[in-house]
Formats: structure tokens, C-alpha cells, sequence
């Protein structure tokens, strides 16, 4: 079969809200959100039918010093991905915007490897009360690694015009 007949995967629907008692987000940032996301949606493994953008207007409630710009939900059970947008995202360099989304979408694809690391961490540990986070916090840290590089060779493919 040529290249040019592999199909390509369904897209999945995209829906931008407001969070529970927020502001959705304003229409020219949310422009802008949507031409960047689907820049990138052929990234996103074709099991997920859903996706919706979350807008925090008051931010994540965290750290000054490294305050969260975007943090995503995934449920592979559930075939749907919720990425939350804080206004740190909109106030970061528009050149550094792509970054945070491609690693965000990194984390979805690693949704399914998450839910069953996660079971599994939750069965072994069943008994033990607080055992079980030391496993967490490595696991945790591995997939952040792993979604670093990821978003690292998927955007270093986009700077050399190659598709993903
Ligand atoms: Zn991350």
C-alpha cells in the first residue's frame, strides 16, 4: 500500500468552557487556542473522541514562582481528555504557546500506559496505607520524562517541516 493510503485517524470533537463559576475564555484568546490546537491535533491517538478546553480565570491556586500554565485530565476508559488552561498560558510568549500544548497532548497519549501504571500501583499496595507513593512520585517523574522527550521529537519534526 503507498504511504499516501494509510488513512488518517478520526479527529477528536473539541469544546472550549469556562470552569464552574469562571469566565469561558475571551474570543480572541480563544482564536487563537483553537487554530493552535488543531495545528496539532494529528498528534492525538485516535482513540480519544473528545476533547475540551477548561478556562481557569483565577489560575491554578499554586506557587507564584512556577505557577501551572496548563494541566490535563485523560480518561482512555472514557475515550475523552479535558486540557485546563490557566491565564499563565495566554500571558507566556506566543512562540513558547506550542510547547506547552504539545506536552499536554503528550500526556494524553500516554493516557492508557497511566491508567493501567496507576491499577496496578493500586492492587500491589492495597493493604499498606501511604506505601504506595514512593511508586507514585517515580512513576510520576518517568512520565514526565517520558512526555518531555516526546513533546521534544515531535516539535523538533515540526521545526524540520516533517510530519508527525
Ligand atoms: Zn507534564
Amino acid at each position: 500500500m503507498p504511504a499516501t493510503a494509510i488513512p488518517r485517524p478520526p479527529r477528536p470533537s473539541l469544546h472550549f468552557r469556562g470552569s464552574k463559576g469562571g469566565e469561558n475564555f475571551a474570543r480572541g484568546e480563544l482564536g487563537e487556542l483553537e487554530k493552535l490546537a488543531r495545528d496539532w491535533l494529528h498528534i492525538l491517538p485516535p482513540w480519544l473522541n473528545r476533547l475540551t478546553f477548561v478556562y481557569h480565570p483565577a489560575g491554578a491556586g499554586d506557587g507564584e514562582d512556577a505557577p501551572t500554565i496548563m494541566s490535563t485530565e485523560s480518561s482512555y476508559s472514557y475515550r475523552v481528555a479535558r486540557v485546563h488552561v490557566y491565564p499563565q498560558f495566554f500571558a507566556a510568549p506566543e512562540q513558547d504557546r506550542p510547547e506547552y500544548l504539545v506536552h499536554e497532548f503528550c500526556h494524553i497519549l500516554l493516557a492508557p500506559y497511566a491508567l493501567v501504571a496507576d491499577k496496578q500501583v493500586g492492587a500491589a499496595y492495597a493493604e499498606e496505607e501511604g506505601a504506595d507513593k514512593v511508586v507514585r512520585d517515580a512513576l510520576d517523574s518517568a512520565e514526565e520524562q517520558a512526555v518531555e522527550d516526546l513533546a521534544h521529537v515531535l516539535l523538533g519534526m515540526a521545526r524540520l517541516g516533517l510530519e508527525s
